[in-house]
């Protein structure tokens, strides 16, 4: 068998257009702004902002870069926060992580705005999650909702593994699936110190699998005709040095296995920026009760 390609490039696509549509139709003065706050120069985190404002440009939302020093205090951190918070022109806030060792980045998340948490990462949105609303829900974990809709999968009763439990994507994921009566596994590290990991991975017929571990799933944990996403951006060197992108399931294994099979890069990531532009499209609706 040689899975189908579940790619996330065409349904950014779609998303990015519904966005300029949706923001296209409102007067000049009432469009979105969304605010990046970045401490130091990470170059991951500077990378993300790049990618960000020129993806806003095209929807014709408006993008600010705030830029911290290095040595910025937590206090003066959430200070910035507040002030965006209060700003009226501001519709949406994101922290860019990785933020410097010394600053709490889950501290600083949870002081943005609920209404303006366009990332999805604080308390009450993650709340929201768990009540089924998808509105302001985590990017990456809709990202890979929005790839098993393209699948065609049928949830109701489904039997689905989710490899991972992180807050922005396992735990998430997870909630979203049983909002929509599957039946679903979770798996962790924990699994896999207990010897189980392919013991649940083969009963999925959906597999979706963000750890950060080159390599973990192979084709032979894969049930035969499952639907597999794999959420993992790991950097690897190839056998001639170079540095590649690669996920956490091998994907020449899992494409003789799997139904439909996502690549990476080109599945899940292409996905995550689109999905923030929309959700600060839903943050302004939020804002103005609209
Ligand atoms: P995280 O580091 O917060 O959590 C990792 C999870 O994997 C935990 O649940 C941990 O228990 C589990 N785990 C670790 N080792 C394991 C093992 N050997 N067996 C089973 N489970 C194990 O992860 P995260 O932030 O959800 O990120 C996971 C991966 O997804 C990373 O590669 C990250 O780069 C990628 N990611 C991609 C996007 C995107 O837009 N494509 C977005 C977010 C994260």
């Amino acid at each position: 068998m040689s899975a189908t390609l579940l790619e996330g490039g065409p349904i950014a696509e779609r998303i990015k257009q519904e966005v300029a549509e949706a923001v296209a139709a409102l007067p000049e003065d009432q469009r979105p702004k969304l605010v990046a706050v970045m401490a130091g120069d990470n170059p991951g985190a500077r990378a993300y902002a790049k990618m960000q404002a020129k993806a806003a440009q095209e929807v014709g939302i408006a993008y600010e870069l705030a830029e911290l020093p290095e040595d910025v205090t937590q206090g003066d951190m959430v200070g910035k926060i507040i002030e965006l918070n209060r700003d009226p022109s501001v519709t949406g806030i994101i922290l860019l992580v990785p933020v410097p060792p010394h600053l709490n980045a889950r501290h600083i998340q949870q002081v943005i705005d609920p209404l303006k948490d366009v990332d999805g990462v604080n308390a009450a949105n993650l709340g929201n999650v768990v009540r089924g609303n998808m509105e302001m829900a985590p990017c990456t974990a809709q990202s890979v909702m929005e790839l098993v809709k393209a699948s065609g999968l049928k949830l109701r009763g489904l039997e689905c593994v989710m490899v991972g439990h992180s807050e922005i994507v396992g735990k998430p994921v997870a909630l979203l699936l049983l909002e929509q009566f599957a039946t679903v596994t979770v798996c962790h590290i924990g699994t896999s110190e207990a010897g189980m990991l392919e013991a649940h991975t083969k009963t999925g017929d959906l597999l979706i699998v963000a750890v950060g571990v080159p390599g973990l799933i192979k084709g032979s944990m894969i049930k035969p005709g499952a639907v597999v996403i794999d959420v993992g951006m790991n950097r690897v060197k190839d056998a001639e040095g170079k540095t590649k992108m690669v996920g956490d399931v091998v994907f020449e294994e899992a494409v003789e296995v799997a139904s439909q099979i996502t690549p990476v890069p080109g599945g899940v990531g292409p996905l995550t920026t689109a999905i923030l532009l929309r959700n600060t499209m839903n943050a302004l609706r939020l804002q103005k009760g609209i």
